[in-house]
């Protein structure tokens, strides 16, 4: 570990501490308000385009999963930082075919499955572990052609979608437990509640037509708006910014 982290750690774990316990009381108190059991609501602390070290202390002080936007960058701190008992690795942003076995072998839970061409190969991968990987199918709610997954903003569109729901139920090496989504930038949390219903009222159809599959997950709010994701029903929020602080350096995508 570098020296400016080992005379800063202490503070480090400290910080994200407050802020995490901050989080978890506001996802408790917006649970509470619409009649929630808070414990089923699950904080993802999102490490993406930070150093290890603040993955490291995010794990001192308590966090117990954590989101990782790209496979490499993600597998290197998974690796870099001793196993730990309870600690979760879910993987959050898109993943590239050619990464798709990184995800198959290191993390707890895909949330952004965005098309059945990566199904494939996950399942293909995951079978190679001898795993069952869980996912969740990233649809696309704003329609904006920036974001992955499954644009479902139109009805014509969601047709493309169901069959590719039903070949990827039918992988025997991935477990479909529910939905993510990342709704257009709003000015205002409230902006984004039209979207999180959207999602949810999505689920509730598959629910209907494919009874069969555990639709349970909705991944849904970040630091901007998860309060309003989880009086929306979200069962995962992935809040990065406001528990660990800006990110410290530029990410591949956000650089562009
Ligand atoms: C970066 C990211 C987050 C966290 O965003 P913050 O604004 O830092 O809370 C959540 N979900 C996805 C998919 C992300 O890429």
């Amino acid at each position: 570990m570098s020296g400016r982290y080992n005379i800063f750690m202490s503070d480090l774990v400290s910080f994200i501490r407050e802020n995490h316990q901050f989080a978890l009381d506001q996802i408790a108190a917006a649970a509470r308000k619409v009649g929630r059991n808070p414990d089923d609501v699950k904080l993802v602390v999102v490490t993406k385009s930070q150093p290890v070290e603040v993955a490291q202390a995010a794990i001192q002080a308590g966090v117990r999963i954590l989101g990782e936007n790209y496979p490499e960058e993600g597998v290197t701190k998974i690796q870099s930082l001793p196993s730990q008992s309870g600690v979760e690795w879910h993987m959050i942003g898109h993943v590239q075919s050619r990464k798709a076995r990184l995800v198959a072998e290191y993390f707890e839970l895909l949330h952004s499955l965005d098309s059945l061409k990566l199904a494939k190969r996950l399942d293909r991968f995951a079978a190679k572990q001898d795993r069952i990987l869980p996912v969740l199918l990233e649809l696309n709610v704003g329609g904006e052609d920036t974001k992955a997954g499954w644009v479902v903003s139109d009805d014509s569109q969601s047709n493309r979608f169901l069959p590719d729901v039903r070949a990827i139920l039918d992988l025997p090496n991935l477990r479909v437990c529910g939905l993510m989504t990342m709704p257009p930038l709003g000015t205002d949390a409230e902006d984004s509640r039209p979207f999180f219903q959207r999602l949810r009222l999505l689920r509730d159809q598959l629910v209907s037509l494919h009874p069969e599959a555990d639709w349970k997950e909705l991944s849904m709010g970040t630091s901007a708006d998860y309060m309003v994701a989880v009086e929306e029903g979200a069962t995962l929020v992935r809040v990065g910014s406001a528990i660990v602080g800006a990110r410290r350096y530029k990410s591949e995508k956000e650089a562009l």
